[in-house]
């Protein structure tokens, strides 16, 4: 049995959802303790529950500590199983992160599986699904994976409510990627996302959006806004980054007391960042990366300055695959870093 300390690094459910995709993947038993042991309020919630239910299903496992608020946590998986599965968080807890726990077990199954997930579909501090569909499921399909996104409704935070559906085919062994300089650069787009809140709120967000870039980046034409069904109030600002057939997408989250210049600015400033060290891959995305470039057995990409999810994800993934991450920084390009994946000997 493996023991992962779950305080280690960044200590957070990142941690848990890679130790429970990896477990199923490599059929090995794991034992977490100390669950999100550096947030305010440690052990599972309601997504990161619903990531164990989720990962217990697939892989047939035996689980123990299951529970709300449960820091300790034995699973021991048995076998992949392909198909149509069903899940669902309960609040807003975010449908993307339930994913991203079972798609490289989907993706090693034997047969095509559908997940349909019902929960937060736009929270902060988890990929939109915008991200998955738009600038994660290109990378994996790059790599040889089969991935299709669909979303049936948005759920915001509190009550989430919204789905979305993965339909994921086999994948016998992934190609590794080599990311490290942009395609071909194409003209940014902005996007607002709106429901229940008045069409004002989001075209303020795009006046700023528009302010802070020069017509060349951001066009008032690759702007739009989009009234979306959900049961909650939400709104997000969405600023996609195409380039050859990839994308980026940076997210901010409107809310009560946040003004619209706050929300531009805050996407702008990271865009910008991404632009000015010329990298294709932003920090969310380096972080989201590094699993599935693993079980490739190696690849390499450039990003910004790696954040202490990507460090923490990268040395809790040698644990259980033979490879080895290097973070280095770009001696050609201040503020840009290579990440490489190896076998290990
Ligand atoms: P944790 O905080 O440990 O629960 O992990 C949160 C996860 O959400 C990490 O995999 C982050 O990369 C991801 N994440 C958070 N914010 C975003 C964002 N704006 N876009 C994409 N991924 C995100």
């Amino acid at each position: 049995m493996l023991h992962i300390d779950g305080t280690e690094g960044e200590g957070g459910g990142q941690v848990l959802r890679t130790a429970l995709a990896l477990s199923v993947v490599t059929r090995t038993a794991i034992r977490i303790e100390g669950i999100r042991g550096k947030r305010k309020k440690p052990g599972m919630q309601r997504q990161h529950l619903t990531c164990v239910q989720a990962a217990a299903t697939v892989s047939e496992a035996e689980v123990r500590g299951a529970g709300l608020d449960s820091q300790t946590l034995d699973f021991t998986p048995q076998s992949i199983r392909a198909g149509n599965y069903r899940f669902s968080i309960g609040t807003a807890g975010s449908a993307t992160l339930v994913l991203q726990t079972i798609l490289p077990a989907l993706l090693s199954a034997d047969a095509p599986s559908t997940a349909h997930i019902t929960g937060g579909t736009h929270n902060p501090l988890a990929p939109p699904y915008d991200f998955v569909e738009k600038a994660f499921a290109p990378l994996l399909r790059r790599m040889g994976a089969d991935v299709k996104l669909r979303i049936l409704r948005h759920g915001f935070m509190p009550s989430g409510g919204g789905s979305l559906v993965a339909e994921v085919a086999p994948c016998k062994q992934f190609s590794a990627l080599d990311l490290r300089q942009c395609g071909s650069k194409k003209p940014w787009r902005a996007r607002v996302l709106l429901s229940k809140l008045p069409d004002e709120i989001g075209a303020k967000q795009l006046d700023h959006l528009l302010d802070r870039f020069e017509k060349r980046r951001l066009s008032f034409d690759a702007t739009s806004l989009e009234r979306v069904e959900a049961d909650d109030a939400g709104n997000a600002l969405l600023l996609e980054l195409p380039h050859g057939d990839l994308c980026e997408v940076l997210c901010a989250y409107g809310e009560r007391g946040t003004r619209a210049e706050q929300l531009a600015d805050r996407v702008a400033t990271e865009a910008l960042i991404l632009s000015s060290a010329d990298v294709p891959v932003g920090p969310f995305l380096a972080d989201q990366l590094l699993l599935p470039m693993a079980l490739a057995g190696g690849g390499v990409f450039r990003t910004v300055e790696p954040t202490l999810h990507a460090t923490t994800n990268a040395r809790l993934i040698e644990r259980f695959l033979p490879v080895a991450f290097t973070f280095a920084k770009d001696p050609q390009k201040q503020g840009a870093y290579f990440v490489t994946c190896e076998k290990r000997g």
